[in-house]
């Protein structure tokens, strides 16, 4: 099995090998749908929904075929990427047919939330219909597989810089009373599985929940654990990693929590600082990093995706 930061996820089951399923090879892209936009357009109908979705997921095929042929024109025509196609064993460096053409869905809690309607208040019903939409993907990639012999998936989407975006669209183009949103002045989508995680749901019904959206994304996935800005006992951080490894189906999982680096005296420090505790340096010397989902990156490059700083609306208490 080989993850990398960007979420990406190649196992050995491609061709039966782990050589030619994991190595030299990579993504070739993700497409992302909009999944709240289908759902305000089906206004609860189901075989609408899954109508709407399939002529998505068309276009999303033609998409990354296009870009299959840029790449292998690239590689083997024009001889523009001689990295990649460079064969020093007569076989080209990069496996590019072996790379991942995945889907990724944004919104999926807020899709079936908004379609469940009345229903919508219980998070167990909404992840029952998120994972039928997921199945319904899963199933169209893998049956593109097998008729393509190219490796399509799904994958939890790697980047959220097109969330608040996409949001903002909607909003224009279904009024704020018809979109699906907490927060209709700093809007986005989740590009996480479940729906913010509700109180009162604890964290070991959470890990189970995300560890059955893991099985269907195949092409990535992560569940990032935001913990407080405060002393954790590491007893406590091995014991939930214990109860995951051994009691979950999670892919991938990472913990996370804010980090603030001082360019000056060179220390880390928890939680996002103003100056620097140690040598008394201010902003200018500070770099300040936090998790969404996928690597740690800079405060300010999350803001575009959310507005503000990440909520962290699910905090666990490991202490
Ligand atoms: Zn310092």
């Amino acid at each position: 099995m080989n993850y990398d930061s960007n979420l990406v996820r190649l196992d050995s089951r491609w061709m039966g090998d782990w050589d030619l399923g994991t190595m030299r090879t990579g993504n070739l892209d993700y497409v992302c749908v909009n999944l709240p936009r289908i759902s305000y357009e089906s206004k609860g109908d189901d075989g609408l929904l899954f109508e709407k979705l399939n002529e998505v997921l068309e276009i999303c095929k033609l998409a990354l075929e296009a870009k299959g042929h840029v790449i292998e024109n690239r590689m083997f025509r024009d001889n523009e990427l001689t990295m990649l196609s460079n064969a020093p064993d007569s076989e080209p460096y990069y496996r590019v047919r072996s790379s991942t053409r995945g889907i990724s869905c944004i919104g999926l809690p807020e899709a079936s939330k908004f379609h469940m309607g009345s229903l919508s208040e219980d998070w167990k019903e909404i992840n029952r219909f998120s994972i039928k939409i997921l199945e319904k993907i899963r199933s169209y990639t893998d049956a593109l597989s097998k008729s393509t012999n190219q490796r399509w998936v799904v994958a939890q989407a790697p980047f959220d810089y097109y969330s608040a975006r996409l949001a903002k669209l909607d909003i224009e183009r279904f009024g704020r009373e018809g979109v699906s949103l907490d927060n209709l002045d700093q809007p986005y989508y989740s590009t996480d599985n479940t729906l913010k995680k509700p109180s009162g749901c604890s964290l070991k019904e959470i890990l189970e929940a995300e560890g059955r959206f893991h099985h269907l994304l195949n092409g990535g996935h992560t569940l990032t654990i935001p913990i407080p800005d405060s002393k954790i006992s590491s007893r406590r951080l091995l014991e939930v990693t214990n109860d995951i490894v051994a009691r979950t189906e999670l892919g991938s999982y990472a913990f996370a929590r804010s980090l603030t680096y001082c360019l000056n005296c060179q220390t880390s420090h928890i939680g996002v600082l103003q100056k620097c505790t140690t040598c008394g340096s201010t902003s200018a010397q500070l770099l300040s990093f936090d998790r969404l989902n996928g690597p740690q990156r800079l405060v300010e490059n999350l803001l575009p995706a959310r507005g503000s700083r990440p909520t962290r609306g699910w905090l666990v208490d490991l202490d």
